[in-house]
């Protein structure tokens, strides 16, 4: 999920490349590069690490980049580790075409294999490289920068988008986006390409919004547009109203919002990146037939809501699988002195990747001889290094400290796991394997549906802005919901919040159950759907303020809940990924009702180095 930008005009293009990437650096800070053309030529400058040493660097050389037009890009790295080289821009063997790059271009070993064979070669890991040869290669045969994009980009499988500059075509720069985000912008005798409006939202508010497969050309103070097939087509231009800082947050107050909303997109890439062929495909995580076969436990580790994604996998697994799973706390693991079982494997979950307590727990599993498997977001981590295998999610940067978006791309990730050891040792059957990819396909369109609704949880989390407990309760996966659903209440919110296995209630914590207090349930898996509406109904008994997240068609407390919001229906080994949702809404606009800040909760960070 990189941040790019494209210019063109009578200014210095390398001063307002590095200003607009300031504003899109929350996209990504694994490295950042410019290029900008001058007098026939293209300099790139490019280094890994923050955009400010990128600054100082061109500071430091004296002469700085002379140009008036340019491309630059943030990097937040999918393929290949955060360096120098992997930076983008990267460039055609001659130089005659250069690009940056935000996505994944999932076929690129073939693109790079069809290019080797016509004598090309890589220096980098990354995948954006066969994209930009491939450019390149039908640039030679078509000669023309559109036709060399409209060429290339019917081979390119997967989500994109590319700004461009061609050598020959002095003053002009090229983009085209599926599935990311870009926008041009209007300005006098200048012109911009952008991930998001807040990086030139200082040069002009009159912008084009690109539909999926648009191609662009900038060129002073022009911006044209085509299809796929090269015909002109026309865009209206439209006018920003947002200010700046509420344009970085995508036109959302806080970024946990803008994150809540990025969730379909974070559970469709990471689905993809191991889908290939209608197959899951795990070759590349380590994970071959062999060794699925010969498992005989599974430990997941992690902290925080990580650890919820761990409890909830726990259910999948071992039913879809019928492999034993403990699920431990990273804190606690790493000084237990439990007998580990050799023939096992230790799933290790970390958004950051470098979350302390999670990578001693890895690191001691790999000292006891165990293989180790780590689901993580950032790529280049300590974690993603140390384990033997690795299994990134696809959720782009987290910015809020509360995490939604990663928190849901780890649950794909584990359900892949689940559903391929499941077909690999076949206790499940081809039909029901097919079932659950398409199951897990519908997730995205299914998130977005319950968003839709997000106004009812505003309203009724109103209620809350001045209570002071709170209840979560649930069964089996609905109990792992309830927990991640208590955490997300209480660490933004600051309102005590209790998760509970709903049958425990009656042995203790009922008797704090107080007039009008939430208790919220969860109930997704018809064969409690009873045993929870009891407990729910013991606690309505006390005074409780019933707040259900049900399936559809569950009727179990149609006329006793106060509020009932129902979820769209879906494999009940799925229902994670749905539950959440509201009640990730509920913590925020509880949060908001009491006017807290968000995106950066007291006492709290994002990436937990400490022990
Ligand atoms: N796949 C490209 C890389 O790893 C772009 C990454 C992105 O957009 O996040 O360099």
């Amino acid at each position: 999920m990189c941040g790019i930008l494209g210019y063109t005009g009578d200014r210095q293009a390398s001063d307002i490349l590095l200003s607009g990437l300031a504003k899109l650096e929350y996209r990504g800070y694994d490295s950042a590069g410019i290029a900008v053309m001058n007098e026939g030529k293209i300099k790139i400058e490019k280094n890994k690490g923050r955009l400010k040493a990128l600054e100082e660097k061109i500071k430091s050389s004296g002469e700085g980049i002379k140009g008036t037009c340019g491309i630059g890009h943030t990097r937040w790295a999918t393929h290949g580790e955060p360096s120098d080289v992997n930076a983008h821009p990267l460039w055609s063997d001659d130089m005659s075409v250069v690009a940056v790059h935000n996505g994944i271009v999932e076929n690129y070993r073939e693109i790079k294999n069809m290019l080797a064979n016509h004598g090309y070669e890589f220096y980098s890991q990354t995948d954006t490289e066969a994209a930009v040869k491939l450019i390149d290669f039908y640039y030679r045969q078509e000669k023309t920068p559109l036709r060399a994009i409209t060429q290339a980009i019917k081979k390119i499988e997967g989500s994109y988008c590319f700004v461009l500059l061609f050598r020959d075509y002095p003053n002009e720069v090229w983009g085209v986006r599926k599935d990311n985000p870009l926008i041009a912008g209007q300005g006098k005798g200048e012109s911009f390409l952008a991930s998001d409006v807040s990086a030139i939202l200082q040069d002009t508010r009159q912008v084009y919004y690109l539909d999926n497969m648009d191609i662009v050309q900038l060129k002073k103070g022009v911006v044209r547009f085509f299809d796929t097939e090269g015909y002109a087509k026309h865009k209206e231009l439209s006018e920003v109203t947002w200010d700046a800082q509420a344009a970085e947050k995508g036109g959302f107050e806080h970024f946990m919002m803008k994150e809540i909303h990025e969730q379909a997109r974070a559970v469709k890439d990471t689905f993809r990146s191991v889908f290939h062929n209608n197959r899951i495909d795990l070759y590349e995580h380590g994970l071959n037939d062999e060794a699925i076969k010969n498992l005989s436990q599974i430990y997941i580790v992690a902290c925080g809501s990580a650890y919820h994604v761990g409890a909830a996998a726990q259910y999948v697994i071992e039913d879809l699988a019928k492999i034993p799973v403990r699920i431990e706390m990273a804190s606690e693991f790493r000084y237990r002195r439990m007998p580990l079982d050799k023939n096992s494997l230790a799933i290790i979950i970390s958004q950051s990747g470098e979350t302390a307590d999670t990578l001693a727990a890895m690191r001691l599993a790999k000292e006891n001889g165990i293989k180790t498997l780590a689901i993580v977001n950032v790529v280049g981590s300590t974690i993603a290094r140390e384990a033997d295998s690795i299994f990134y999610t696809m959720a782009g940067p987290e910015i809020a400290v509360a995490t939604t978006k990663a928190y849901s791309a780890q649950l794909i990730a584990c359900y892949v796991l689940a559903i391929q050891f499941a077909k690999v040792r076949g206790t499940i059957d081809e039909t029901y394997y097919e079932y659950l990819i398409g199951e897990i396909q519908k997730l995205p369109e299914k998130i977005d549906e319950i968003l839709d609704e997000k106004e009812r949880i505003r309203e009724v989390a109103e209620r809350f802005v001045n209570s002071r407990n709170a209840f979560y309760l649930g069964r089996n996966i609905d109990y792992a919901v309830a927990m991640e659903g208590s955490l997300k209440m209480k660490e933004i919110s600051y309102l005590h919040s209790e998760a509970c296995a709903a049958g425990e209630m009656k042995h203790g914590p009922i008797s704090l159950i107080e007039k009008g207090m939430l208790v919220a349930g969860v109930m997704t898996q018809k064969n409690l759907y009873q045993k929870i509406a009891s407990n729910m109904l013991e606690a309505k008994s006390r005074g409780g303020f019933l707040l259900v997240v049900a399936s559809r068609g569950c009727e179990s407390l149609k006329d006793d809940a106060d509020f009932v919001f129902h979820i769209p229906e879906t494999d009940e080994h799925l229902s994670a990924s749905l539950s959440v949702i509201p009640l990730q809404l509920l913590g925020y606009y509880v949060a908001v009702a009491r006017k807290l800040d968000v995106d950066k909760p007291r006492n709290l960070a994002k990436s937990v180095t400490v022990e």
